[in-house]
């Protein structure tokens, strides 16, 4: 934690207000605070067909519900900035790339980030549009920046957590007349807020910290009002990936809990790496919240919370199966952010240039004193 953390808006509410009314509508007597699902293929609609709500896959009340609370902590108090919600990440994260770039033009993606992306990258390749892609650390993107149209930023980057300067990329970009987008599912609006920082697009997967119990697949697109974000919600209509009414509603009531939930994984991620520094079995750790880590200096600047991600690696692939076994309070699964740790060998997919003992650990909200244990007696326990 920093100093950012107490930080509150000049008279305006915290964080933790701010994340348990995001989103909620003008009460209504009768009515709960939170409306339910509305679940809508179509609305009455007698006449000229005007909005807000028509069709179920333009428009959606509980959208505009999740929407709203979503946009409150990427953006706070400021206007001119709106929310699309979709099915998943990757849906959110397609819906930006293939409806700023056209054929001819230039992307530049992070080498080392989420596992999807060099998918991603063959389909625009396929689509005509160049890709160029340079590592997160040391700002390494800056490099290959000249005639893009959109710079891509993830960071920290997943599962490698290294940090760049978003500020830094963000004015290189801006200089050159590229759009920039920040995939912000690690660190959540309440540990970055990149419109702040400069940037386009905030775009997340909300599967992960966001809902943070491992039941909803959701994603979100956060821009300026603009043609920009125009062209992503008719990307949204045309390609119809739109979260159901339930996950929406779902997702929205999970995060009246995002700061406690943040706040005691985050802390508690921080023990468990300290406790892992000192051992002789781990090398190559990494928690951006480390005093020593090689992201702490950038984050400090522009992260309020660290994440519950830390990543290190064990000897052998063997070591960190044994590893993974002996946990009991870490369930062995891919994805992170969760209320229940979870931890796996990044590795077993293929894919994320990583050694074969390498662990990503995602830490939940179990008793930090529990969850040190566990990863220390699971340690020990690897080495027999
Ligand atoms: C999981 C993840 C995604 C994809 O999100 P889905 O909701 O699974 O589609 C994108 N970016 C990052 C950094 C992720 O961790």
């Amino acid at each position: 934690m920093n100093e950012f953390t107490e930080e509150e808006l000049p008279g305006g509410p915290g964080e933790g207000t701010r994340a348990v009314r995001a989103g909620l509508p003008e009460p209504v007597k009768h009515e709960p605070t939170l409306p339910g699902p509305v679940f809508a293929a179509h609305f009455h609609l007698p006449g000229e067909p005007t909005g807000p709500y028509t069709y179920g896959r333009d428009e959606n009340p509980t959208w505009t519900h999740l929407e709203g609370a979503i946009g409150e902590l990427e953006a706070p108090g400021r206007d001119g900035v709106e929310t699309l919600v979709f099915a998943s990440g990757m849906a959110a994260i397609s819906a930006v790339l293939f409806s700023q770039l056209r054929a001819g033009e230039a992307v530049v993606l992070p080498d080392d980030g989420y596992q999807v992306l060099p998918l991603v990258r063959a389909q625009l390749e396929a689509y005509g549009v160049e890709v160029r892609t340079a590592p997160t650390a040391g700002d390494a993107q800056l490099e290959v920046l000249d005639g893009a149209k959109l710079l891509w930023i993830e960071s920290p980057s997943n599962p490698g957590l290294d940090v760049c300067d978003i500020r830094r990329l963000v004015e290189a970009a801006h200089a050159r007349g590229a759009l920039v987008a920040v995939d912000n599912t690690l660190a959540t609006p309440l540990g970055q807020r990149p419109l702040e920082l400069g940037a386009d697009f905030s775009v997340a997967s909300g599967t992960k910290q966001l809902t943070g119990h491992g039941d909803v697949l959701l994603g979100y697109v956060t821009g300026k009002t603009g043609e920009p974000m125009a062209a992503v919600r008719r990307w949204r209509k045309i390609v119809g990936a739109i979260p159901g009414p339930m996950e929406a509603w779902l997702a929205h009531r999970s995060i009246a809990t995002l700061q406690m939930r943040v706040d005691r994984q985050n802390a508690t991620a921080m023990a468990v790496a300290q406790a892992l520094r000192g051992r002789p079995e781990v090398t190559g750790l990494r928690y951006p919240g480390l005093p020593d880590d090689p992201s702490h200096k950038v984050a400090s600047q522009q992260m309020r919370r660290y994440g519950c991600v830390i990543s290190f690696t064990l000897s052998t692939r063997a070591r960190a199966e044994r590893f993974l076994e002996e946990l009991r309070f870490v369930e062995e699964a891919t994805s992170f952010g969760g209320v229940r740790s979870t931890a796996e060998r990044r590795g077993r997919w293929g894919g994320d240039a990583v050694p074969e003992g390498f662990v990503r650990l995602s830490v939940g909200a179990e008793d930090p004193e529990d969850l040190v244990a566990d990863v220390l007696r699971a340690l020990e326990e690897s080495a027999r």
